[in-house]
């Protein structure tokens, strides 16, 4: 059986090349849940995937939201240094990333969200 992701336009199997691979879900109020997952890449065109996601949340929904955005910067700048640290990254590699619950919360919200400063940090490529 074939576990890992399939690259359409290369038809060949992805390569997993971050395990630990921190995903930041979020809901139409702020931060849903922090997860564990895993990164795939395909070596051919370098599109990427997100799978292997954890059984339950580093934290989630039954958190208050302040813990919630609490514990996303601190496996964020936890996981930034693990890299910083790697020769395996390459300069300006995301070892995380932001998800949304769903199209509509995000074309309605997102805006929103990346405007309130307590989530600037999440939107590194939009406040720099
Ligand atoms: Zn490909």
């Amino acid at each position: 059986m074939i576990q890992r992701p399939i690259c359409v336009s290369c038809r060949c199997e992805m390569n997993c090349t971050k395990n630990c691979y921190l995903l930041i879900e979020m809901s139409a109020t702020g931060i849903y849940g922090v997860w564990k997952s895993d990164l795939y890449t395909c070596a051919d065109c370098g599109a990427m995937s997100v799978t292997g996601i954890a059984g339950s949340p580093i934290v989630g929904p039954d958190a208050p939201p302040e813990l919630r955005i609490e514990v996303a910067k601190k496996e964020i700048a936890a996981i930034e240094r693990d890299v910083a640290d790697s020769k395996y990254f390459d300069a300006g590699f995301v070892p995380w990333t932001v998800v949304w619950g769903g199209r509509h919360e995000r074309n309605s919200n997102e805006p929103e969200i990346m405007a309130d400063p307590a989530y600037s940090f999440l939107y590194p490529k939009v406040t720099a």
